[in-house]
């Protein structure tokens, strides 16, 4: 089959990784006779310095023309000092509401090979899936400066309809089913209003789900019992922002941040696949990257863009074998490079 995907390379070692996932993709493809073709567009810092603004439209309108996007990374110190609106990450928030995607899914899963390099090494294995609100909140409500009577003060605004809560919880509990059935939601409603409304609307849903075991966690309290029992979560819903800094923590249970990838869906197939972590300046260009993550949002974009689960499945057990053979890039404990590492899983792609 037949399939356009939009490259948005981006900034730092983005260029790197997402070449190696590109390696594994046409390596897929001519095992299981398909054609990927891929419509490089620029967003974040390269497209600033190439256009002025970090989304160009053509960006905008490449990604609408495409079965889906994979994504590097943006950003890095080079345009660290721009205005808010004209920042590489500004390019990614744009994106991601350009193309209605107000889901972010982020697996955390423990690899066998790497559970010595876990902090939690001694516990019990965990496999979450944090399921995150994209496109609302607090990092697209109301902002600005004003002086008041102290001064120059800054505000920002978390803002939530039913509408936007509903449809990110319907996405968990609906990722429960196909799980172990269970849901915690995360909020803040001890002294958020919007919180309080976000579980008035979590628990409607939990009636409706009657087959999901469901239940509420304080964010400060869910941030603790990442690190003391992750084994007790399965899935867990929550805002932009708690869900921002939660998956970055649990993403360090795993051993590296290398290692996790994520996708951002909507409503439709079309989604945008990247690896959680950032550009990555200070190891680019040096070859050293870990390109699992982005191999594993490939591998996510094959199971829900493109509907090719056994070629998902192909490369996670790709990266699993080379993992359980012992080879492994620098930030897990190796020496391998990226291509080197790129190499070694496209040998066990069969
Ligand atoms: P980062 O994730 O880029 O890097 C944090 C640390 O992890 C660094 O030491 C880095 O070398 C290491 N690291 C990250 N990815 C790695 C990989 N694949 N292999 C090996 N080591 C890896 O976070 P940061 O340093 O806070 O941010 C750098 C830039 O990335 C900033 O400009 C930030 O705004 C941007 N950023 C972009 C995204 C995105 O595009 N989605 C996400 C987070 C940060």
């Amino acid at each position: 089959m037949r399939f356009n995907i939009a490259l948005l390379k981006g900034d730092g070692i983005g260029p790197e990784i997402v070449d190696s996932a590109l390696q594994v993709l046409d390596r897929v493809a001519a095992l299981y006779g398909h054609e990927f073709i891929y419509n490089s567009l620029s967003a974040g810092g390269c497209a600033i310095d190439r256009t002025g603004v970090p989304l160009p439209e053509e960006t905008v309108a490449g990604c609408l023309a495409s079965d889906s996007v994979l994504l590097g990374a943006v950003g890095g110190p080079k345009w660290d000092n721009l205005p808010g609106q004209l920042r590489p990450e500004a390019g990614l928030l744009g994106i991601r509401k350009a193309l209605g995607l107000y889901a972010n899914i982020r697996p955390v899963k423990l690899f066998p090979a790497l559970k010595e390099r876990s902090p939690l090494r001694n516990s019990p294995d965990f496999d979450i899936v944090i399921v995150r609100e994209l496109t609302g909140g607090i990092y697209f409500g109301d902002r600005g400066r004003i002086c008041g009577e102290k001064g120059v003060e800054a505000y920002d605004t978390e803002r939530y309809s039913v509408t936007e809560i509903e449809r990110i919880g319907r996405v968990a509990f609906e990722t429960a089913r196909g799980r172990s059935k269970r849901v915690i939601s995360v909020d803040k409603a001890n002294v958020l209003e919007s919180s309080r409304l976000w579980r008035e609307v979590m628990h409607e849903l939990a009636a409706e789900y009657k087959d999901i075991a469901y239940g509420d966690m304080l964010v400060d309290n869910a941030a603790m019992q990442l690190i003391k029992n992750p084994a007790q979560f399965d899935v867990m819903v929550t805002s932009n922002m708690f869900g921002d800094i939660l998956s970055d923590e649990a993403s360090q249970l795993t051993g590296s941040i290398g290692m996790l990838p994520s996708s951002s869906v909507g409503n439709g197939k079309r989604g945008l696949y990247e690896p959680i972590h950032g550009s990555a300046p200070d190891i680019a260009g040096t070859g050293t990257a870990n390109p699992v993550a982005t191999i594993l949002s490939a591998a996510m974009m094959l199971r829900h863009s493109l509907d090719l689960a056994k070629e998902s499945d192909v490369i996670e057990n790709a990266v699993s074998a080379a993992l359980d053979a012992g080879y492994l890039t620098r930030d897990i404990g190796g020496t391998l490079g990226t291509r080197e590492m790129t190499d070694r899983i496209i040998s066990y792609l069969v």
